[in-house]
This record gives C-alpha cells, structure tokens and sequence, in this order.
C-alpha cells in the first residue's frame, strides 16, 4: 500500500479527527498512488496517523479510519452497521426483528451521509426496498462493489435493489467510466413513503438520489402551518412540501419550478395523494420571474433553491442572490403570511444566511418576527470534528 508522509506540524487537524488531508500538507509520497487508491497517512515523525482515499485535487484524502486496520468488506460492515444503528435510534429504520418503526409511516431515510456517518465521499439514501448509492469520491467509487456487498449484509433482506449513481457526483476528469446502474437487483418503479405520504422516486433520472430527504421534518412543520391558506411552494422539484400543504388543508397550492421534469413528477405526486383535487396547480418557470408577475395573495411561502455557492469563492454572489430572491417574497407575500425560507450551501453559514434574510427584509420594509430557526435532520448527521458537515439551514418567519 502507498504512503503518504506528511510535512511536520500538519498532523495537527488529523489529531482531532479532522477527515481531510489538503494537498498542501502532504511533503512526499512512497509511489504515485492512483486516484481512488487507499492510502496510509504518516507524519513526520514516520508515525502512522490514519488510513483514507487519495485523490488529485485540493482534498487528496479524504480519511476513512485512525485505526490502523484494512478497508475491506468488514470494514464497510462495520461502518454500514453502525450507520444503521444511528437510523434504527432516531426511528426511522426497521428494526432487526422486522418490528415497524415508530409508526410515522416513512421508509425513505438516508443511511449515509458522508462525513457525518465517516465515510466521505459516500451517499447512501434507501426509499423501501430500494438503496441508493452515490460516490462523491474516486476511492468511493473504487469500493463500490465492495459496498454493495456491505450494504446487502448489513440491511440483511431489507433491502432489494442497490441503484447505483454517480454520472454526476464524480470528477469528470477523473474518465473512471462513472456510471449509473443497477448493482443488485432491478426495480425501476417505486413508490416510497414519508410520513404517510406517498412519492415516486426516479433514482434513474431524478437530481441528487431521487427525491430529497433532507426536507421530511421541515414539511412536516410546514404542514401544521397550511390550513385555509394559500401556498406558493417555489423551486418545488417533486413537490415535497406542496402535498404537506394540501394535508394540512391548504386553501390553493402552486408549485413552481423551471424545469418541466420537476414539474411532471410534483404532478404525478399529488396526483398520488391528491388524485384529481383542484387546489393544486404546477407551473414550469423561473422563480425570480414568477414572483414579479404574482396575481394570487399568497399567505404561505416556500423558497428553497438549489445551493446558490458551491464553493467558498462565489459566496458573494450567493449572498446577493438570496437577498434578492427572499426581498422578493417579502415584498409580495401578505400581511400575517408565513415565509419558510432555505439555503442548503454549505459555503454559506447560518449568520450569513440568516443576515442576508435580514437585508431582504428591511429592503422591502416588512416587520418580520423570527418563529423557527430550521436545520437538516437527524438522519443527516453533523460529525462533530467536521463542521462543514452542517448544510441545510432555514427560518420561518412571520411577516406583519
Ligand atoms: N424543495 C425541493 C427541493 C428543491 S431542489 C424539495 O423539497 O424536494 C431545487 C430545485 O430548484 C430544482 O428542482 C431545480 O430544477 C429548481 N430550480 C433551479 N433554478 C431555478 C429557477 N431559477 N427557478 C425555478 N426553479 C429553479
């Protein structure tokens, strides 16, 4: 196996259990390693400090384990496990002996999420029966075989089908062949369930893994919020937070996205659950321009748009961005409406998402009381060493 030796003193953040290695830190290699190789970490001192997935780029490994232990099958099951562990804890999935969880009806949880779960580079979302696997990493992608085998073990029949999806997580450069296809079994048609709520879920051409996961606990909020009002659900993709509303007896729904996919399948959701209910309309257009052009007096607000900064440097176009966006909600929602308000970049902070909603507010003059500061859920886990972990933040705000 190839070592990397670090240069003296940057071991420091590695000592906190910090899952990065930055391309500076390295002073020299014992061979070339290739991209998605697993690679042994020592210091200066030619002291052994961590095992991880060497990659060219600014991260070059990204830390699997502190213990100086293989990364094989095993391994994988072990992290696989307690990462289950972690879903049974919080409710959300099945126990060993087959026992539903708490009752909430929801089968779609994410069972690893990167980082948070000490597996960076790797995204598992299960929907039923049906697993979904993405590699943000070239080692990720690497063990992908050695995972399914995990996952299959681990989930012991829980799980059918293993999706796997990584034509556009990984670097493209990288040319690994990315591919998206089935590993185990084959089911394209599935509907999962959250909360009692029923939603296709298109892992073969949906964004992300299908369907986002992140939001189950902020609809559910959203629909305690719903009743007798008019609901503007914007940048809406499958139309997660337009079925709420309508449970919570909305008065009317729109959902508004730009792309007519999105829009199809917040179609075929509602139609779902819903099935012919005139409250519910679906509009294909871009966001900035439906809000110029609003008629309907909406009282209920949804802005949750697709990460704005994906990278540190176009932060500051982030911040403008959101300012702009929520000014416009703010300026057209009514007196007494409730405002849910988004940003899942994880290069924007909470301080400055929550200072750019204030901007926007004072910009269109509107008294605005903060009533819950929203985050991603449990089954998103933050790793305490990594807290650029932390992505989803939201208010819901009261706009006098
Ligand atoms: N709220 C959704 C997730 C939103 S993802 C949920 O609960 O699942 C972001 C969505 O914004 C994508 O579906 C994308 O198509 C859409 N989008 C991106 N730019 C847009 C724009 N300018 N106007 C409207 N929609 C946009």
């Amino acid at each position: 196996m190839n070592k990397i030796f670090l240069k003296r003193g940057k071991d420091d953040s590695l000592r906190r259990f910090h899952p990065w290695i930055f391309s500076g830190a390295i002073h020299h290699t014992s061979a070339q390693p290739e991209e998605g190789e697993t690679v042994e970490v020592y210091t200066a001192e030619n002291e052994y400090i961590a095992t991880g997935h060497y990659q060219i780029g600014s991260i070059m490994v990204r830390v699997l384990t502190f213990d100086h232990e293989p990364i094989d099958q095993q391994f994988y099951e072990r992290k696989l496990a307690t990462a289950l562990d972690v879903r049974r804890s919080i409710g959300l999935a099945p126990r060993p002996n087959g026992q539903p969880t708490d009752g909430r009806m929801t089968n779609a949880f994410r069972l690893v999420h990167g980082e948070g779960d000490n597996l960076p580079g790797l995204v598992i979302d299960i929907y039923g029966k049906t697993a979904v696997m993405q590699a943000h990493s070239v080692g990720m992608h690497t063990d992908r075989h050695l995972i399914a085998a995990a996952l299959q073990k681990v989930m012991d029949g829980a799980v059918e089908n293993i999706f796997y999806k990584s034509e556009t997580t990984l670097p493209y450069k990288a040319e690994l062949g990315q591919e998206n296809a089935f590993l185990l079994g084959g089911s394209t048609d599935d509907i999962a369930m959250e909360n009692g709520l029923r939603f296709h879920v298109d892992w073969l051409r949906g964004q992300k893994t299908g369907f986002f996961v992140d939001q189950r606990e902020n609809r559910s909020l959203l629909e305690h919020y719903s009743k007798g009002r008019k609901v503007l659900n914007m940048f809406c993709y499958t139309g997660g937070f337009s079925f709420y509303a309508m449970r919570g007896g909305a008065q009317l729904v729109h959902s508004v996205d730009s792309s007519q996919k999105a829009i199809d399948l917040t179609n075929a959701n509602v139609q779902l659950n819903f099935p012919a209910d005139p409250r519910h309309e679906a509009f294909a257009e871009d966001a900035f321009r439906f809000l110029d052009h609003i008629e309907t007096p909406y009282d209920l607000i949804i802005l949750d748009p697709p990460a704005f900064a994906k990278h540190k440097d176009a932060l500051h176009n982030a911040l403008k961005g959101y300012i702009r966006l929520n000014r416009k909600a703010f300026e057209k929602i009514q007196p007494g409406g409730i405002l849910f308000t988004f940003s899942c970049s994880q290069a924007v902070n909470k301080d400055q998402f929550r200072t750019a909603v204030f901007t926007a507010a004072a910009a269109a003059g509107r008294k605005v009381r903060i009533l819950h500061q929203l985050h991603q859920p449990a089954d998103h886990p933050v790793n305490i060493y990594h807290p650029e972990g932390e992505y989803l933040k939201g208010l819901v705000l009261y706009v006098e």
